[in-house]
């Protein structure tokens, strides 16, 4: 066959980093702070709501397509109670395979092919491959350290008459930004005066610290165009369940759930219960979460200062970007392929967030959703990089 298997949209996207750094953690027995995902699961009496879905034949069989009513209504009260956003659970709800799907469903729903979307680079690495897998060509505005603060500026220069969409993530995986009240508003701004769509990734929503979350969809003007996405991972430490979500008007869940019927067509379906109850958690759930990562974050972000490392501090998310050059290090990719082997550690070179290579060539993002011993097990094995 003389044609390439890979269709051409998505070449060069290769293997995700996650599943290459994992597969080597695995390999070496290194400590993975690679991939986000915590090493304690999430709340017990959440566990038993999904077994006892499970058995007692909830959701064993093809869920409705939009999600199941409890989790939709679910997900509306969360929004209502965190954010005062009121959303109608029957036509403004839809429930994805996690926030992935969510993403993918809703650009391939409103982008046609060559339809610019702007995005902040570093950025989730699902972003480009569904860009390209509409067909749509990704438009990146980059993010810097120290702050990795939006200029807003080049937002604003990126735009043109091909532009469709602003996909925004906040708080921000790899640099733990997050979006400030006046940052959003002038965001939101720029989306109303030039009618763009904005699609915003909240899966840190609960993960901040000192900072508020602000979604863009509670702003003046914004509830219509944006669409909001997010998921039960991170807030409910139960990576694995793969349940998400999509708020928007019934116009936005309309064409979303238009897309997402031919990818998955449902999914999850015990796991659905055991989130309806996950998101009617008391607050109290949330600010401990919130807490324990905070200490967690000060603990690690103080060990990798000492050991020698730039450590750019995130007020959300639960990942720490640092840049290695202070260790003599010349490039990130380079330096996390050589760590396991060096120092027993897994980390995530963040150039692969990046178009442009050179502005992330020297960063490092490292997960801290560890238990405490694991993290001072990975500080103390780093600490032979110190000069
Ligand atoms: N967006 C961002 C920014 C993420 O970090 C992740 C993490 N996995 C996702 C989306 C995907 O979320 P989910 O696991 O719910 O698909
Ligand atoms: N969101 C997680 C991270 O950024 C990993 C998700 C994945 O493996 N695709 O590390």
């Amino acid at each position: 066959m003389k044609r390439p298997l890979l269709n051409r949209r998505l070449d060069g996207l290769g293997t995700s980093i996650f599943a290459e750094m994992s597969a080597r953690a695995v390999a070496t027995g290194a400590v993975n702070l690679g991939q986000g995902f915590p090493d304690v699961d999430g709340p017990r009496e959440i566990a038993q709501a999904a077994a006892n879905a499970v058995l007692t034949g909830k959701g064993n069989q093809y869920p409705p397509g939009p999600g199941i009513p409890e989790l939709r209504r679910a997900v509306a009260d969360h929004q209502q109670r965190c954010y005062g956003l009121a959303y109608d659970p029957d036509t403004e709800v839809l429930v994805t395979a996690g926030a992935t799907e969510a993403i993918a469903a809703a650009l391939l729903a409103l982008l046609e092919p060559g339809d610019e979307v702007i995005a902040f680079e570093p950025y989730y690495d699902s972003y480009a491959a569904n860009i390209a897998m509409a067909g749509a060509t990704r438009v990146p505005v980059t993010l810097r350290p120290p702050h990795f603060r939006p200029d807003l500026q080049r937002l604003s220069d990126a735009i043109t008459s091909r532009t469709r969409a602003i996909l925004l993530n906040s708080p921000h995986n790899p640099t733990g930004m997050v979006l400030t009240r006046a940052e959003t508003e002038a965001i939101a701004g720029l989306a109303i005066a030039h009618d763009l769509l904005v699609v915003t990734d909240e899966v840190y929503e609960h993960l901040v610290y000192d900072r508020e979350h602000i979604p863009l969809a509670s702003l003046d003007g914004m509830r219509e165009r944006t669409v909001s996405v997010s998921s039960a991972g991170k807030a409910f430490s139960f990576t694995g369940w793969k349940v998400g979500w999509v708020t928007g008007t019934p116009a936005i869940v309309n064409a979303v759930r238009t897309t997402k019927q031919f990818l998955t067509f449902v999914s999850s379906g015990p796991f659905q219960y055991a989130v309806a109850e996950a998101l009617a958690l008391p607050a109290a759930y949330f600010e401990t979460l919130a807490e324990d990562l905070k200490k967690k974050r000060d603990l690690f972000a103080s060990g990798l200062k000492e050991i020698g490392f730039e450590v750019y501090q995130p007020d959300g998310t639960y990942f720490i970007t640092t840049d290695v050059a202070p260790l003599g290090a010349r490039d990130g990719i380079e330096f996390c392929l050589n760590l396991p082997d060096r120092a027993g550690v897994v980390a995530i070179p963040s150039a692969v967030f990046y178009d442009d290579k050179e502005a992330g060539r020297t960063q490092v993002r490292f997960a801290f959703c560890k238990r405490t011993e694991i993290l001072e097990e990975a500080l103390s094995r780093l600490a032979v990089l110190a000069r």
